[in-house]
């Protein structure tokens, strides 16, 4: 079973992927890390970020064990991630990496912005999960304030919808819900309920699928 899990920064989707992965016994793939790691090491690197095809370099030789969590979760990281991630060729060269893990043989959960929509439009059970963006930035900026980060509410609500707005509008693989997705609004749940209710989201889709394939 593939489950798709797209949706906005700080809305929940990476939490949601995590326990859903545990719930089912599949394999996750949290696929920001890939867009991070690149930004990260082309920041690095101090590779320009106009070069397309050394961007791309970058992403191929990718070593995910070079970078600790910390590293990768900064802001600096996130936006240096939302910018590679914009570019045609860094997709390109991450595209396999993530269908062949979607394709193990017991499936796995995925959360990213295209999962649904390009890297597996076959996947079993998609969801959208979103959330209002001053609820977004305000879970962000009290995880990033909280690590020692240094910047304003404001400030943080300025950045999250630039890079919402980037991420939505970029040609290749916009940010956006798959047409079959389901919706999970977790402006107002906790985390728990929202874990709820994205598991009955996929048992209901199985529950569905089982249905119409019984003889
Ligand atoms: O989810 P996370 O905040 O870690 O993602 C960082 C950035 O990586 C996003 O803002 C987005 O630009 C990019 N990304 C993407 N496609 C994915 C996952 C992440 O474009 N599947």
């Amino acid at each position: 079973m593939i489950i798709a899990i797209d949706g906005t920064l700080a809305s929940g989707k990476g939490t949601i992927a995590r326990r859903l992965a545990a719930w089912y016994g599949l394999a996750h793939m949290d696929t920001g890390r890939l867009y991070r790691a690149t930004g990260v090491a082309a920041l690095n690197k101090q590779v320009d970020f106009t070069d397309s095809s050394a961007l791309a370099d970058v992403a191929r030789t990718l070593d995910l064990n070079d970078y600790t969590e910390d590293q990768l979760r900064t802001g600096e990281a996130g936006q240096a991630a939302s910018k590679v991630a914009a570019i045609p060729e860094v997709r390109a060269a991450l595209l396999e990496l993530q269908r062949a893990f979607a394709h193990q043989p017991k499936g796995a959960v995925l959360d990213g912005r295209d999962i649904g929509t390009v890297v597996c439009p076959e996947a079993d059970v998609k969801l959208w999960v979103d959330a209002r963006v001053e609820i977004r930035a305000e879970r962000r900026w009290k995880e990033l304030t909280g690590k020692g980060e240094t910047l304003s509410l404001e400030d943080m609500i300025a950045q999250v919808k630039e890079r919402d707005d980037r991420d939505r509008g970029r040609k290749d693989a916009p940010m956006i819900a798959a047409a079959d997705s389901v919706l999970i609004d977790t402006s107002d749940l906790t985390i728990d309920a929202a874990v709820d209710k994205a598991r009955a989201a996929v048992d209901t889709v199985l529950a569905q699928k089982s249905e119409s394939s019984e003889p």
